[in-house]
């Protein structure tokens, strides 16, 4: 069994919890360790049963409670060289260096890092495997690549970045600059862009998709819920949203 939950996404903090019935790992944390402790109350879970946290890249909103986590609980870090030399976790006792995205495992879980067109050192995503189930983080991404639909064409779930509503977005109150970063290729994914990617790997595998990383600006979680669900003909419902505050409780993949 495969399974997810997340403690919250959007710029101001994103974590999420991935596990199986032998491991648990959690995929950046941008919260303050006071903060992360709480949610993972929420969610049942002991920061003492952590196996491990995997850094996506070194902005504020994945990495700022890394560090703090992992010398609270002496979780081992694991990160590409370019998130790690950013600086942003501090100084670490327990890290493994993810070198070339090449896969690695921790407990049964097969993790696969997949390196995205996003402005940050070096970032990287995961794909997630146990019991021949796979389960993709796609956050932060300004687009993607033949080799991002590559990796996602065989996933049972998702969990999938709808950043912005273009209109929303162009119209919105940004100043230019940080318009035309977030709506650029090296930004973040527009509702239309998730969508199209979606359309180009969906397959009746298909079985769990979350929408993440909602702008609370430039875009609303129903426009994100009724245009994804109308444009790959799911009912609405059946389209997860994880929110900045609440993010959404455990989700398996069987
Ligand atoms: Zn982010
Ligand atoms: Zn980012």
């Amino acid at each position: 069994m495969l399974k997810v939950a997340s403690l919250g996404s959007g710029s101001k903090g994103n974590a999420t919890l991935i596990a199986t019935d032998k491991a648990t790992v959690m995929v950046d944390c941008g919260f303050t360790l006071k903060e992360t402790l709480k949610r993972l109350e929420r969610l049942e879970v002991s920061a003492h049963d952590i196996d491990a946290v995997l850094v996506t890249h070194e902005h504020q909103d994945h990495i700022s409670g890394v560090g703090p986590l992992s010398r609270k609980f002496d979780i081992p870090v694991w990160s590409t060289r370019g998130s790690l030399l950013s600086g942003k976790c501090g100084k670490l006792t327990q890290y493994s260096i993810i070198e070339g995205f090449e896969a690695f495992q921790i407990g049964d879980l097969d993790i696969l890092p997949i390196s995205v067109p996003h402005d940050a050192r070096e970032p990287c995503q995961y794909l997630f495997t146990a019991s021949q189930k796979h389960l993709a983080i796609l956050t932060d991404l300004g687009s993607y690549t033949p080799e991002i639909i590559d990796t996602l064409k065989s996933c049972h779930g998702i969990l999938l970045e709808c950043n912005h509503d273009e209109d929303m977005l162009w119209n919105g109150p940004y100043p230019y600059s940080l318009k035309q970063r977030v709506g650029g290729p090296l930004g973040h994914m527009s509702n239309k862009q998730a969508i199209q990617l979606l359309q180009s790997i969906i397959s009746d595998d298909l079985e769990l998709l979350i929408a993440s990383h909602i702008s609370e600006q430039n875009n609303c979680q129903d426009l994100v819920q009724k245009s994804v669900a109308e444009a790959i003909n799911w009912p609405q419902d059946n389209v997860i949203i994880a929110g900045q505050d609440e993010g959404f409780g455990w989700y398996s993949i069987r």
